[in-house]
């Protein structure tokens, strides 16, 4: 299959669109897209959306901007300005003050800036003692994008906020003088976006820099989800395998962090062959996604979705909250409902498939896991934990919130029986208090 992309500007275009979607969808979608980024290609629209399904099937949500991913007011205000023929500028100016309501930089993420010498890595992130986030400047796009997608900001162009580098020289240099750190993560956007060229000349700075102390690779991708051709018929597919394999040969561990939100992206048998051959190279597939309302908040998807990828030979990993920015208030799932569907599917496959971590949330101080809801004293409570901490000594100790119901993250708990969380007073003097 040859890439064929759509965007706002073009995607009435798309022969399904104008066959399914009636006027008032196709202005939806026009209105919404001026805020929340969109873009979709032919793999999706021919493969993984069943338009007769529309607009209740998962892949159009996921992919086609949906009516209710902006608040009524804000609707009303776009769609008012798209329906008179305002100038673009107006609108955007409109869009930008919608955009900058819905928390564009969540979790703190401008504290996690590394440095060495001086100089600040801004392409890359260092939250986790043992993982480094590598953002490679040619990999800050995706084959389509995720409605739900918490990097928004970087697709849309709100400058200040994006993050890239080039430099990999520095991040070298960082690597070398922290012997803690083990895993890089190559992320995004997409990494594997990238052509194999810019890729392999990445990769080989770090191979030739033999840092005794780095031993795992991760690539964090939906690659295998949103165009499988990538190691199937694209001109560099079989050499982007090739250095899988090298990699591998080097003796790095190389994790696939494969994006999947629904069963249906496993079952092409683009993607069954795709992962045929990545897993030929000896790189380990694990999965991971959020759960998220209208898209898969249901046990059935979880484990349908948990054993198919089992049964392909990847191993699931995480299953996290949708974040708090964006379309939270559209695609958020409550904290208890997200953990009953948790519970519910895992304990309906097979040990080998429990591998999976979640329900978590990446918050400011960690991952937070929900462990479950329980009583103590006949109280109501959410056990949580930290799967990993800004300070590492918080994982894995449990700790207690007050029971609610209409909780969405962690900033809507509040402690049980104390003023704060056991990590907050160390938190502030982490981060300072702002
Ligand atoms: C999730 C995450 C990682 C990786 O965490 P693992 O639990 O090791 O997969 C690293 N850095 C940041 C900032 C993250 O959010
Ligand atoms: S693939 Fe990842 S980075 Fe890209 S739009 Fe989807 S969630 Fe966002």
């Amino acid at each position: 299959m040859k890439y064929k992309s759509y965007s706002a500007r073009n995607f009435k275009e798309i022969p399904q669109v104008k066959k399914y979607l009636s006027k008032r969808e196709i202005f939806d979608i026009e209105v919404v897209s001026k805020v929340f980024p969109f873009k979709v290609n032919n793999y999706v629209i021919e493969r993984l959306i069943r338009w007769e399904e529309v607009p209740n099937d998962p892949m159009f949500r996921l992919t086609f901007p949906q009516k209710g991913m902006l608040l009524p007011e804000d609707y009303e205000k776009i769609a008012f300005l798209v329906e008179k023929g305002k100038n673009p500028e107006l609108i955007r100016e409109e869009a930008n003050k919608i955009r900058l309501k819905l928390n564009p930089h969540p979790a703190g993420q401008k504290y996690n800036v590394p440095q060495i010498r001086g100089k600040k890595l801004t392409g890359a992130q260092h939250k986790y003692r043992e993982t480094i986030l590598f953002f490679p400047s040619q990999g800050q796009t995706c084959h389509a994008y995720c409605t739900f997608c918490f990097r928004w900001p970087q697709f849309v162009g709100i400058k200040e906020l994006k993050f890239a580098m080039k430099e990999i020289e520095l991040l070298i240099e960082y690597i070398k003088e922290h012997p803690e750190i083990t895993d890089v993560l190559f992320t995004g956007g997409d990494p594997m976006i990238m052509s194999h060229k810019v890729f392999r000349s990445y990769i080989e700075k770090i191979l030739k820099a033999d840092i005794p102390h780095l031993k795992t690779i991760r690539i964090g991708t939906k690659v295998l989800s949103y165009w499988p051709y990538k190691f199937l018929t694209d001109s560099d597919a079989a050499e982007t395998l090739n250095l899988f394999k090298t990699i591998v040969d080097a003796g790095y561990n190389l994790a696939f962090m494969a994006h999947f939100n629904h069963f249906r992206e496993c079952e092409t048998p683009e993607v069954r062959e795709a992962t045929k051959r990545i897993r030929a190279t000896g790189a380990i597939i694990r999965t991971q996604s959020p759960i998220l309302r209208y898209i898969n908040n249901s046990v059935d998807v979880w484990k349908k979705m948990w054993s198919l990828q089992v049964e392909m030979g990847m191993v699931p990993y995480y299953m996290f909250v949708v974040r708090d920015t964006g379309a939270q208030h559209y695609f958020g799932v409550f904290l208890h409902k997200a953990w009953e569907i948790f519970r519910d599917a895992y304990r309906q496959i097979s040990g080998i498939a429990r591998t999976v971590k979640g329900p978590s949330m990446s918050a400011t101080p960690g991952k937070i896991r929900v462990l479950g809801v329980s009583e103590i004293s006949g109280k109501k409570v959410f056990v949580l934990d930290f799967l990993q901490g800004r300070n590492p000594e918080w994982v894995g100790r449990p700790f207690f919130a007050k029971y609610n119901e209409k909780a969405f993250w962690i900033d809507e708990l509040e402690p049980l029986d104390k003023e704060s969380f056991f990590f907050e007073k160390e938190m502030e003097a982490l981060v300072g208090n702002t």
